[in-house]
């Protein structure tokens, strides 16, 4: 037995145990030293005489683990040839961390060996998993172990958390049943896609003017008379843009996971994005007519994300299907149908049109063209109408299959002809009384969108110690990518991945929507990584575990400043020019309007101080919503220059006006440092 199999035994730290061994004149020096059956009884006595009993040999302590020995350390651990004498030379074992769901290759990364190797002591279990694939938990101890570390499971990230809802307060009396709304989400290639074209082509409601099928962004199939729609793009990339304008309007997530694979991390995210927002899940086992398919592996894997299908004793639905053939489709829809009925989704179709832009484009013709699933009120040829700064008229409406339709109402996916502009998929949709107050709205917003992009974000941080040894040798430079939007994650992965140069490489270990969090700087810490940030902001816990470990953060606002400097940094050229200082960040708890000034925000400075005229940024789940200055600064009703931590104080930003509660101010100062 080991030191740290004895101090996990016992619950303590493998110090512990070595420094009580010391004392009893033990020959022991780290956690991975060997301990006789004697020596471990003795330090058992030593340190906690009460559960000495139940573990005098070592033989029965395996015949009888504690639950947690099951669970933590596999018993052929045991049989390994490098037990386990006292003189045997010593191996360092280090503890790593690993975020649940890990991939082999982040297990690689954690245990410092070539993917290679993790690779074939799986197949030496028995288990072929290639690099991107989940690292079969119940193997990571004991292929760790024989790495010389010890993995901690650290719990997934969890999903950004998501901008307020428009909270409808309709009468019980005013809603009817509408249709659900269902979004198809699942991993890259396990068949989202060919599961709506099967599900639409097989579906579509025949009509007599033989409309043409058309691409709106969603659309509405039929089963047993019900009307179902069907959000057109498939992922959480869109539910997720959606989510984070507000956008709540997925009543029913898909998860397609492929048979013939596993849970991959897209599976895990769309998890996570879809128990954030609250909805009923089903599983959809894809390509079920491969040879390798094995639907109760993925049901298995799924447990481990807390989706435990009907089958194996929990509540969400899961149906076998083959998209390709068509093959349980239509047994799927009738679950979709039949949680409907369940849940009874209600909407109000009375009041004035609202809703969410879900596609929109210019067509040759017919100018600014976009859909709009709508929420709540019945939509009408004639009325006007605003989304984003956006303002138009109905012209024309029409359905998914081109033919023009005299009104929507809730649920109902419609394409709408009549925008004076193209506006952007997500914006919130909603009719207004007239023309004139729809534009004047659409203007208002026009002009605070321009008071934010005329801000250009820099952020600089420290350098010197990686840089350094980046000029000293072949350089592997690991980076942690963190974005606003999937769309930019896409964009900078990929113009990431051409960077290179002789003798040096880049490799990005981790890349996520949402703000900097502790997750990711443990990561970075695991993965000896710099993490970069794009329109997104460490959280203040997540600055200080990076300080604290020496970890590099930076942050960018412009997608070729980021890739200018990364380039740079891996010819270990850049050198820091100027410096950012971060002051202190306070938290909106309410807001006000005041005349002449816009919206003041009741803060309490929660760490630092925030000072007038400083800049600021606003953040929102860690995301760059403003980058400007602070205008005015007040406790009480008394104008101050600075407020420290522990207060609260009036503040305002310099022409913006878009602050919600629990959003964070950021006060920071921009230090010029001279180059080296
Ligand atoms: P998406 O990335 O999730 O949208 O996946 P796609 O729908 O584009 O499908 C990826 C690949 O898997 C394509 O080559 C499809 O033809 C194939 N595919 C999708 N569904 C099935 C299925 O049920 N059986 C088989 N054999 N292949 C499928």
């Amino acid at each position: 037995m080991r030191v740290y199999e004895l101090a996990r035994d016992l619950g303590v730290d493998s110090k512990e145990v070595v420094a009580h061994a010391t004392e009893l004149g033990l020959e022991v020096k780290t956690a991975s030293s060997g301990l006789s059956d004697e020596a471990a009884e003795l330090l058992r006595l030593a340190i906690a005489p009460e559960t000495s009993t139940e573990a005098v040999t070592e033989d029965e302590a395996d015949t009888a683990p504690t639950a947690a020995e099951v669970e933590e350390a596999p018993v052929e651990s045991e049989a390994e040839p490098v037990a386990v004498t006292p003189d045997e030379p010593e191996v360092e074992v280090e503890i790593a961390s690993l975020v649940e769901g890990a991939t082999v290759s982040d297990f690689a990364d954690a245990v410092a060996q070539p993917v290679g190797e993790v690779v074939m002591a799986l197949l030496g279990k028995g288990i072929p998993a290639g690099a991107g694939q989940t690292m079969p938990s119940e193997t990571i101890d004991e292929i760790a172990e024989g790495f010389g570390y010890i993995i901690e499971i650290e719990a997934a990230p969890e999903a950004p958390v998501v901008a307020d809802v428009p909270e409808f307060d309709d009468d019980e009396a005013d809603l009817v049943t509408r249709p659900p709304v269902v979004t198809v989400m699942g991993h890259v290639d396990h068949g989202k896609t060919t599961l709506l074209d099967t599900i639409r082509q097989a579906n579509v409601v025949d009509d007599e003017q033989g409309g043409i099928t058309q691409h709106i962004g969603a659309y509405q199939v039929e089963v047993h008379g019900h009307p179902i729609t069907f959000i057109d793009t498939p992922g959480h990339e869109a539910f997720t843009a959606l989510r984070a304008r507000g956008a709540n309007i997925t009543d029913i997530v898909i998860l397609v996971v492929a048979a013939d694979d596993a849970v991959m991390p897209q599976t895990i995210e769309a998890i996570s994005h879809s128990k954030a927002a609250g909805v009923k899940m089903i599983v959809a086992i894809n390509k079920m007519d491969l040879p390798g398919a094995d639907p109760l592996r993925v049901r298995t894997e799924l447990t481990n994300y807390d989706v435990i299908t009907e089958d194996l004793g929990g509540d969400v639905p899961s149906v076998e299907v083959s998209a390709l053939a068509g093959e349980g489709v239509e047994e799927l829809l009738e679950v979709v149908d039949l949680i409907a009925q369940l849940e009874e989704f209600k909407g109000n179709p009375k009041p004035e049109a609202s809703g969410v832009v879900v596609e929109a484009q210019i067509e040759r013709g017919r100018g600014p063209m976009a859909s709009v699933i709508i929420q709540r009120g019945t939509l009408k040829q004639g009325d006007a109408f605003v989304a984003g700064p956006v303002s138009g008229r109905v012209r024309a409406l029409l359905n998914d299959q081109g033919d023009q339709v005299k009104n929507a109402g809730p649920s109902a996916p419609v394409q709408i002809m009549g925008w004076d502009e193209v506006p952007a998929a997500g914006d919130f949709f909603e009719v207004r009384k007239n023309d004139r107050e729809a534009r004047k709205i659409a203007a208002a917003r026009l002009e605070e969108a321009k008071a934010v992009s005329n801000v250009a974000p820099s952020a600089k941080d420290r350098l010197q110690g990686l840089l350094e040894q980046l000029r000293s040798d072949d350089a592997m430079l690991n980076i942690i990518v963190k974005a606003d939007a999937q769309g930019s994650l896409e964009a900078l992965r990929e113009s990431i991945g051409k960077i290179e140069r002789e003798g040096g490489k880049i490799r990005i270990v981790h890349t996520a929507v949402g703000g900097i969090n502790e997750h990711d700087v443990t990561l970075a810490e695991v993965t000896e990584s710099v993490i970069v940030g794009f329109n997104v902001r460490p959280e203040p816990k997540a600055r200080k575990a990076a300080e604290v470990a020496g970890i590099e953060i930076r942050t960018y606002g412009i997608i070729y400043e980021l890739l200018d400097e990364i380039e740079l940094l891996l010819v270990g050229q850049l050198a820091p020019d100027e410096e950012e200082q971060v002051l202190g960040t306070a938290e909106v708890r309410a807001t006000f309007k005041v005349p002449r000034m816009g919206t003041v925000a009741g803060c309490y400075v929660i760490e630092g101080v925030v000072q007038r005229g400083a800049k600021a940024r606003l953040l929102r789940d860690g995301i760059i919503i403003h980058d400007g200055t602070i205008a005015s600064l007040r406790r009480f009703k008394d104008d101050v220059r600075e407020v420290a931590s522990g207060f609260e104080c009036g503040m305002g930003f310099e022409d913006y006006h878009d602050l919600k509660d629990g959003d964070h101010i950021e006060v920071y100062v921009i230090n010029e440092v001279a180059r080296t």
